[in-house]
C-alpha cells in the first residue's frame, strides 16, 4: 500500500520536472540531516534506509542501527540549489515499531492521544547576515527599499506559499538584518515540521545570494536575539476556550499556569544550547523571569491586547529555534495539558517592566545551570523522563566541552566557539 502511494507521489513529481528530492529529519541536537535521492525507484524510498541512530544521538553505540521511513503527507516540492526538489520529512523505526527517543515519532503519539485540540503558531525569527556580520541597518518593520534584502523576504513568503505553506506575514525585526516569519496555527506536529521547511528554505534563499541566515539564539553581542514564540490556542469546534466575552477564560489561565509550572523542566526541550541562555539577558525583549502579563514584552508569557475570540492566543515567548523543534512542541504541548487537566493557578499577573522589576523566581541563566534544574524537577513530568536523559545527556557533553575549550560558566559574551558551532545551523 505505502509503496502505491509513493509510486502515484513519485509520478507526479516526474511529471512536474523534480530531478531530485530529499528525506530529512532532524537529529536529536536538532541539525537537519538526511539523503538526496532520485524520484525514479519510489519502492526503494518506500522501504525506507538504513541510518546510524548513534551518531544522531538517538541510541547507544552498540545497539545503532535504525531506518529512516519518510512520512508521505510530509511532501512539499520547490526550488532548491539543485533545483525542482521534493521534500519529505522522515521517521525512525526499528524492528517495525517507531523509536520512542524520537521526538517526532513522540509528538504524533501525544498529539493523537491528547484530550485537547491544541493549535500552534509561530514567530520564527532570524538574521540574514553577510560574512558573520547583519546585512542592513533595519530595525523593526523597516520597509525601505535601500535595504538589499528586501527581495530575499518577498522569495522566501513567495516560495513557501507556493510549497503549500501559508504564512501569516513577515517583516523586518528589531535588529539589523534581523527578520521575521509567522506561520500559520496549525497542530503541533505540522507547525513542527513547517518550521523544519521553512528554515531549510530560508537558508536556500540566503545562500542563494551569497548571504548566510543564522537562528542561532543570540549570534551577535549586544544585538537582539532570535526567539521562536509559540501561540497556543485550544479549540472545541468552533470555539477556542481560552478567551471568552473579550476575556481570558478559567482554560485560558490554566494553559498560562501549566507553562509557568512546567517551564523549568522541560527547559532542555525548549532552550537546548549553551547559546540558548545568551539571548536570556535583560534589555531585549528576551524573558528572564518565569512571569504572565497582557501586552508586556518583558514577560515570559504574553497576553496579546486586542486579539480575542477566535483568534486569541497565549503567547510563549521562551522558546528559541536551536535544537529539535519536536522537542519543543512536545513540551508546549504537554504543559498546556496538563494546566488544563491540573486547573494549574498561573499567580498574578506582571504589570510593571519585568526587566527592572525584582522578586520574580529567574529562568535559569545558563546551559549548566538549566541541566542542573530541569534534571531536579523532572519528576514533575514522570513520561518525559527518558527523553529528558537522552537529551541531558547530550547536553551535558556540550556543556563540558564548552568548559574546556571556550568559556567559564558565567559568561555572558557570545564566543568564537558558539558562532562555529552553532551560525549556520
Ligand atoms: N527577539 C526577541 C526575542 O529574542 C523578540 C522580539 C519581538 O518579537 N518583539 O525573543
Ligand atoms: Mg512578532
Ligand atoms: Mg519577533
Ligand atoms: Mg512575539
Amino acid at each position: 500500500m505505502q509503496g502505491e502511494d509513493f509510486e502515484r507521489a513519485f509520478k507526479q513529481l516526474r511529471d512536474k520536472g523534480v530531478k531530485f528530492f530529499e528525506v530529512v529529519f532532524q537529529d536529536l541536537g536538532g541539525v537537519l540531516r538526511g539523503r538526496v535521492l532520485k524520484p525514479e525507484k519510489p519502492d526503494d524510498v518506500a522501504r525506507g534506509f538504513r541510518i546510524d541512530a548513534f551518531s544522531t544521538g538517538f541510541s547507544g553505540v552498540e545497539d545503532s542501527d535504525a531506518t529512516l521511513l519518510p512520512d508521505l503527507s510530509t511532501l512539499r516540492v520547490y526550488e532548491s540549489s539543485i533545483g525542482r526538489t521534493g521534500f519529505l520529512i522522515g521517521d525512525l523505526y526499528r524492528g517495525g515499531k517507531p523509536m520512542e527517543t524520537y521526538p517526532r515519532n513522540l509528538l504524533k503519539k501525544w498529539e493523537a492521544e491528547s484530550r485537547y485540540k491544541v493549535l500552534l503558531g509561530a514567530e520564527l525569527e532570524f538574521y540574514l547576515a553577510r560574512d558573520y556580520k547583519p546585512v542592513d541597518n533595519g530595525g523593526y518593520m523597516y520597509v525601505s527599499p535601500y535595504s538589499t534584502v528586501y527581495p530575499v523576504i518577498a522569495e522566501i513568503v513567495t516560495k513557501a506559499e507556493e510549497a503549500g505553506l501559508a504564512l501569516k506575514a513577515a517583516h523586518h525585526e528589531v535588529g539589523p538584518g534581523q527578520y521575521e516569519v509567522l506561520p500559520t496555527p496549525m497542530s503541533p506536529l505540522a507547525l513542527s515540521d513547517a518550521i523544519v521547511f521553512l528554515k531549510k528554505l530560508i537558508w536556500e534563499a540566503a545562500s542563494a545570494r551569497g548571504l548566510q541566515a543564522t537562528f542561532m539564539p543570540k549570534p551577535f553581542n549586544g544585538l537582539p536575539g532570535n526567539g521562536l514564540h509559540v501561540h497556543i490556542s485550544v479549540h472545541d469546534g468552533d470555539r477556542n476556550v481560552l478567551f471568552e466575552d473579550g476575556e481570558l477564560t478559567e482554560e485560558g489561565r490554566s494553559v498560562i499556569g501549566g507553562l509557568l509550572a512546567y517551564t523549568v523542566p522541560l527547559i532542555l526541550f525548549t532552550n537546548p544550547t549553551i547559546n540558548s541562555y545568551k539571548r536570556l539577558v535583560p534589555g531585549f525583549e528576551a524573558p528572564i523571569y518565569l512571569t504572565w502579563g497582557r501586552g508586556n514584552r518583558s514577560t515570559m508569557i504574553r497576553v496579546p491586547m486586542g486579539l480575542r475570540g477566535a483568534s486569541g492566543v497565549v503567547e510563549y515567548r521562551l522558546p528559541d529555534s536551536s535544537g529539535n523543534v519536536y522537542l519543543k512542541a512536545l513540551a508546549v504541548l504537554y504543559s498546556a495539558e496538563r494546566g488544563l487537566r491540573e486547573r494549574v493557578d498561573p499567580g498574578p499577573e506582571c504589570r510593571v517592566n519585568a526587566f527592572l522589576a525584582d522578586g520574580y523566581p529567574r529562568i535559569p541563566g545558563t546551559l549548566g545551570e538549566a541541566l542542573e534544574k530541569s534534571l531536579e524537577s523532572i519528576g514533575k513530568a514522570p513520561e518525559l523522563r527518558d527523553l529528558l536523559s537522552k537529551v541531558a545527556e547530550l547536553e551535558k557533553g556540550e556543556w563540558r566541552r564548552y568548559l574546556e575549550e571556550a568559556g567559564s560558566p558565567e559568561a555572558s559574551e557570545v564566543t568564537e566557539w558558539e558562532v562555529k558551532r552553532y551560525f549556520l545551523g
